[in-house]
């Protein structure tokens, strides 16, 4: 009898599984990487911030359940192409690269990428940096500055904190981060600063491509969150919310 019981919950697990590629269609996936503040972050074990609330935002318009992941950066766009997320959202630039291989949403924000240092070692500019140990997260933007801007390996970490914490600890002389994220790590260090953009960049939403009516839907949620007030709240609560954070 045990031995049937086992059997049944193993062929209803597997019902489920099945099940759960039709319940899917009606769930908006989005994947993230939530080590990224105010954008996403993690709020206990609830992955929170402006693009959640921006992708959850889409999956009401179109009457879907939502649900979202976090991976790390570089497995986010992947996760698009390959089907396995609907809604790429992770603070991600638009770059003429990523284009190749995503459609992207109209942007939401206008942002860009700075230096965070020491205030002992100061910062000079462009030809400053060249020579250093410089600290990135991997995969991203500042990554490929690194790369192709000043022409050598980065020290790539898993999150923004963790290029701060290898700068704190003396591994890396200083770190190029999106500034959202710079500043919630150099809140509460007094010896850290950052410096003005070094690039000019805009944040959008990415899916597989050719898929006009969820990139409609994406764009107007944007615009309606734009033009009602909403991505304006939503970027000062999580902004306060992942600063608070922060000080614990
Ligand atoms: N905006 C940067 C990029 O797209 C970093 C994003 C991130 O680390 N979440 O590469």
């Amino acid at each position: 009898m045990k031995i049937v019981k086992t059997i049944s919950a193993a062929a209803l697990a597997a019902l489920c599984l099945s099940g759960c590629s039709n319940s899917s269609e009606d769930t908006l996936k989005m994947i993230t990487e939530a080590t990224f503040p105010p954008y996403e972050f993690l709020r206990g074990q609830e992955i929170v911030g402006i693009d959640v609330e921006i992708c959850r935002a889409v999956a009401k318009k179109l009457g879907k359940n939502f649900s979202a992941e976090t991976v790390d950066f570089d497995s986010v766009i992947p996760a698009v192409i390959s089907g396995k997320a609907d809604l790429a959202a992770a603070g991600i630039t638009i770059t003429e690269d990523r284009k190749k291989n995503v459609d992207f949403s109209d942007p939401y924000v206008k942002t860009g990428i700075v230096v965070v240092y020491k205030k002992a070692d100061g910062f000079a500019g462009v030809d400053w940096m060249k020579g250093k140990k410089i600290g990135v997260q991997g995969g991203t933007t500042s990554e490929t500055y690194v790369l192709e801007k000043l022409g050598q390996e980065p020290e790539r970490s898993r999150s923004p904190s963790e290029a701060v914490a290898a700068l704190k600890a003396g591994r890396v002389d200083f770190v190029i981060a999106d500034i959202d994220p710079a500043k919630n790590c150099i809140k509460g260090e007094s010896d850290l600063a950052i410096s003005d953009f070094i690039t000019s960049e805009e944040y959008a939403v990415a899916i597989r491509k050719g898929r006009p009516e969820l990139l409609k839907a994406i764009n107007e949620t944007i615009a309606e969150a734009k033009a009602d007030g909403r991505l304006a709240k939503w970027i000062a609560d999580y902004t306060a919310e992942s600063d608070s954070l922060k000080d614990d």
